[in-house]
């Protein structure tokens, strides 16, 4: 009997014990809430007074450095290529490709060194000429420099924007920075053509197509005083008594010396149309031409004056400059 109880107290000592144990045991699944109750406390704390400088950028940057570590001989992926129209593949070696644009060059013309410098000039061009019309490109463009051309009917470069293509004629050791203008220029044109559309860009007035380009593009042909160099050149023309009619045809007079003088002349044409009216004629204007020559596009429609009315007042506008 004694026996008997003795053991009783053994198995209560015992029992006890394992009680005494089990709260033990419970304690770490209570620690744990109290863990991450401090830790939700003191959560949003933390995340309010980080956001406001921790941007997404952080954890952008953080993740590709730790989830896929690339040795340091990695070379980085293909760059982005701007989409929509394709432009043609062309002859030639393939100097280099930027977002909008596929530079090539053939023998003769300057090295692939500097067509590579080029590339990234125009992409700024495609910038500064969107900005300006409103509009950019709608695809590619293949860019193809050449050995120079020759003769007094000599261009330097020439725009088929429905091929998206353009071609720059230069010799080997032309300085870089005569090339930049000019394929800003010829870049201009395909952005006029993405922005107007095939139709109406093909028979576009030739004194809003080149005098758009030439004036869109002032900012790479400045004399030294800051001026646009075809405000200069066509003061001046209009100072010396040569003034050219707007209706000049290159065609019947294609010398570089006549070009270089009209496009001044239809550039600060443009500029006075737009300082005078609303840039919506000139939309008009251009969408409105039944075919390339000079004076071809409705001047009246856009304007509610014949061109010749539109070319007096811009010489007496050019006169008070
Ligand atoms: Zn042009």
């Amino acid at each position: 009997m004694v026996r008997g109880l003795l053991l009783l107290v053994i198995l209560l000592v015992l029992a006890g014990c394992s009680r005494q144990g089990t709260p033990i045991v419970a304690a770490a699944p209570l620690e744990a809430p109290e863990v991450a109750q401090r830790s939700i406390a003191t959560a949003p704390v933390i995340p309010t007074q980080s956001w406001p400088t921790q941007t997404p950028l952080p954890t952008n940057t953080v993740a590709p450095v730790t989830q896929t570590p690339l040795p340091p001989t990695a070379t980085p992926g293909p760059p982005p290529l701007r989409g929509g129209e394709a432009a043609p593949p062309l002859s030639g070696e393939l100097a280099m490709v930027t977002y909008s644009l596929d530079l090539y060059r053939l023998d003769g013309a300057p090295p692939a060194a500097v067509v590579q410098q080029l590339g990234l000039d125009g992409e700024a061009a495609i910038e500064n000429g969107s900005r300006l019309i409103g509009g950019t490109l709608s695809g590619r463009v293949a860019v193809r420099f050449e050995p120079p051309q020759s003769g007094e009917c000599a261009i330097r470069g020439i725009t088929r924007s429905d091929l998206r293509t353009i071609r720059l004629f230069y010799a080997p050791d032309t300085d870089p920075n005569r090339m930049r203008g000019i394929l800003a220029h010829e870049l201009f044109h395909q952005i006029q053509r993405d922005y107007y559309g095939e139709r109406d860009h093909r028979k576009a007035d030739v004194i809003l197509l080149e005098g758009m380009a030439v004036w869109g593009t002032a900012d790479y042909f400045r004399a030294e005083d800051g001026r646009a160099l075809y405000q200069v050149r066509a003061k001046a023309a209009f100072d010396e008594g040569r003034l050219l009619p707007l209706t000049t045809s290159l065609e019947a007079d294609c010398r570089t010396t006549t070009r270089n003088d009209i496009y001044n002349q239809w550039a600060s044409f443009v500029e006075y149309l737009l300082a005078t009216y609303d840039r919506d004629a000139l939309d008009v204007a251009y969408r409105s031409s039944s075919g390339r020559p000079a004076g071809s596009a409705d001047w009246v429609a856009a304007y509610g004056k014949p061109l010749p009315v539109l070319e007096q007042e811009w010489i007496t506008w050019l006169g008070q400059q």
